[in-house]
């Protein structure tokens, strides 16, 4: 449950993210060490990229993670456990976006758009 609902134009008001989540269950989900500093479950539930692989946005691995089905901060009622402390790539991601409507594909929701 990436976005900020109340940033949801009205023409995108028919996705309701607080009972969809798809997006934090089908796409490689990124954090970097300042989504870290704010948020330190991060280093606690992530996983730590090999050095060579980090970048600015990319040093932890949110998803996929051996063993979970989605991010390891989706809850059962969909919700974000670390909403107001995300990574950033959760923040940018826009409702309503090709990718949202994709995420949604994937699970089986049908938007009649
Ligand atoms: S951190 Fe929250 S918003 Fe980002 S993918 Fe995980 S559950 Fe979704
Ligand atoms: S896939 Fe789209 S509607 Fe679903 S939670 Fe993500 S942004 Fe919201």
């Amino acid at each position: 449950m990436p976005c900020d609902s109340r940033k949801v134009s009205a023409s995108k008001e028919a996705f309701d993210c607080t009972a969809c989540g798809a997006c934090c269950r089908c796409f490689p989900i990124f954090a970097g060490e300042a989504d870290a500093q704010r948020e330190p479950r991060i280093r606690e539930e992530a996983r730590l990229l090999e050095a060579h692989m980090r970048s600015e946005e990319r040093s932890y691995r949110l998803f996929p993670l051996p063993f979970l089905d989605c991010c390891p901060f989706l809850r059962e009622n969909l919700l974000c456990r670390i909403y107001e402390s995300r990574p950033r790539v959760c923040r940018r991601f826009e409702v309503g976006s090709d990718q949202c409507l994709e995420a949604r594909r994937r699970i089986g929701i049908v938007d009649a758009i």
